[in-house]
C-alpha cells in the first residue's frame, strides 16, 4: 500500500485531470471522521457533499450491501427487482409521488425529468412545447442536457452549442418567472435550496408563488432535490417546509448513504408519458444500490436522524453566528438544516485549504461562501471541534 505522497504521484499519470483535488488521500472513514493513507484523522464537514448524511460507513447501510452483495448484484430491467420496487414504495409512501424512475447520479435524474416534461407537453400541447425555465446559479450535473439546464456560464465554457430550449431568471423572483413564460414553456425546474450557487434560501413565499403560476399555466414543476432532500434540511424532503408539491422531484447523493444511485419521483399523470422503450438505465435501480437506499431511508425515518439534523443544524447556525459577531469579513450565514453557507469579504478557498492542514475538511462554492455539510448524525462535540478550529484559522486573518 502506497502512502498519501505515492499515490498523489500515481494519480497525476493516469487520472483524468477534470478536479482540482486537494493533497488528501481517505482510505477509511466511520461516522464523522476520515483516515488517510498516512493515518491522520480528519472531521469531515463536508460529507462528500451532501452525500454520507449518515456519517461514513453506517453499520445499517454496510450490512444492507454485505448482505445483498452475496444475494444478487444486478439484473436487468427488463425483469422485476424487488429491492427498487420497495425503495419505490418508501419515496412514494413519504412523498407526493405515484411513480419512481431510478438511475445512477443526480445529472441522469434531471436529463430524465427534462425527457419526461418534454413528451409530455408536446403531446398534450404541440410540438413547440419544449421550454423549460430554470434559474441563474443553479446547478443541474455536467451532463450536455444539464449543463444547459444550469443557469452558470462556468460550467458550458468550451461546450457549445448547448440543447436549445432553456431560459434563466434570477432565483426567488416570482415575477421574472412569470415574465419569462412564452407559449412554448412547458416546465420549470428549481433547487428548492440551490446549494452549488452558494447555499441560497429562497425568500418566504417565493415557492408557493411558482406553484401557482405553474398552476395557473398548466406548467410542470420540477424540483431538484439532489442536494437538498433526503434529510439535508430537516425534514425528508425540502419542499416540505414551504408547503408546496412539485410534480416531479429528482434525488441522488444521499439517497444510498454513498453508494451511487439516482431517482426521479414524479406525480400522475405526467409520470406515465414515460412508457416502455421511452428512457431507461442499464445500472438504475440495481438491486445492491437499491438495498443500500432501503437501508439508509429505514435510519433517516426511525432513528431519530432528521430530529438531530434540526437540533444541530440550529446550534450550528448559532456557532456560526457568533463567529461572524466577532469577524467583521463573515458577511451572511444562510441555510436549512445542515447545509449552511457562511459568506466572507475574503477569499474562501484559502479558509478551506487551511482547514485540511488542521484536519478539518469543508469546501467554498462561488469563491467566497464556505458550506458546511456535515453528516445529519453531527454531535455538539464535533460541531465544537469544527468552530474551534475554524476561529483558529479566522483569528490568523486579522
Ligand atoms: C450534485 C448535484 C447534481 C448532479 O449530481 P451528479 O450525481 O453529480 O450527477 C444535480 N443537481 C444538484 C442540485 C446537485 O447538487
Amino acid at each position: 500500500m502506497s502512502n498519501s505522497s505515492e499515490w498523489i504521484a500515481r494519480g497525476d499519470q493516469h487520472i483524468a485531470k477534470t478536479y482540482g483535488r486537494y493533497p488528501l488521500v481517505p482510505v477509511r472513514g466511520a461516522g464523522c471522521r476520515l483516515w488517510d493513507a498516512d493515518g491522520r484523522e480528519y472531521l469531515d464537514f463536508l460529507a462528500g457533499v451532501a452525500v454520507n448524511n449518515l456519517g461514513h460507513c453506517h453499520p445499517k447501510v454496510v450490512a444492507a450491501l454485505q448482505d445483498q452483495a452475496a444475494r444478487l448484484l444486478h439484473c436487468s430491467n427488463y425483469y422485476h427487482i424487488p429491492q427498487q420496487i420497495e425503495l419505490a414504495e418508501i419515496l412514494c409512501a413519504h412523498s407526493f409521488g405515484d411513480r419512481v424512475f431510478f438511475c445512477n447520479s443526480g445529472a441522469e435524474a434531471n436529463e430524465a425529468a427534462m425527457k419526461l416534461v418534454r413528451k409530455y407537453s408536446r403531446e398534450k400541447y404541440g410540438e413547440n412545447r419544449f421550454e423549460v425555465i430554470t434559474a441563474l446559479a443553479s446547478f443541474h450535473g455536467r451532463t450536455i442536457g444539464t449543463i444547459s439546464a444550469t443557469g452558470q456560464e462556468k460550467v458550458k465554457t468550451g461546450f457549445a452549442p448547448m440543447v436549445p430550449g432553456f431560459k434563466y431568471v434570477p432565483f426567488g423572483d416570482a415575477q421574472a418567472l412569470k415574465s419569462a413564460i412564452s407559449p412554448n414553456t412547458c416546465a420549470v425546474m428549481l433547487e428548492p435550496v440551490q446549494g452549488e450557487g452558494g447555499v441560497n434560501v429562497p425568500p418566504a413565499g417565493y415557492l408557493q408563488a411558482v406553484r401557482q403560476i405553474c398552476d395557473e399555466h398548466g406548467l410542470i414543476l420540477v424540483f431538484d432535490e439532489v442536494q437538498v432532500g433526503c434529510g439535508r434540511t430537516g425534514k425528508l424532503f425540502a419542499y416540505e417546509h414551504d408547503g408546496v408539491e412539485p410534480d416531479v422531484m429528482t434525488l441522488a447523493k444521499a439517497l444510498a448513504g454513498g453508494p451511487p444511485i439516482g431517482a426521479m419521483v414524479a406525480r400522475e399523470p405526467f409520470v406515465s408519458t414515460l412508457g416502455p422503450g421511452t428512457h431507461g438505465s442499464t445500472f438504475g435501480g440495481n438491486p445492491l444500490m437499491a438495498a443500500a437506499g432501503i437501508a439508509t431511508l429505514k435510519v433517516l425515518l426511525e432513528d431519530g436522524v432528521l430530529e438531530n439534523c434540526v437540533a444541530m443544524g440550529d446550534y450550528l447556525r448559532i456557532r456560526l453566528e457568533e463567529l461572524q459577531l466577532r469577524y467583521p469579513f463573515v458577511t451572511a450565514i444562510r441555510g436549512r438544516g445542515l447545509i449552511l453557507g457562511m459568506e466572507l469579504s475574503i477569499d474562501g478557498g484559502e479558509i478551506v485549504t487551511k482547514a485540511l492542514q488542521r484536519g478539518l475538511l469543508i469546501n467554498c462554492t462561488v469563491g467566497c461562501v464556505l458550506r458546511f455539510v456535515p453528516p445529519l448524525i453531527v454531535s455538539r462535540a464535533e460541531i465544537d471541534e469544527m468552530i474551534a478550529i475554524l476561529d483558529g484559522i479566522f483569528a490568523e486573518q486579522r
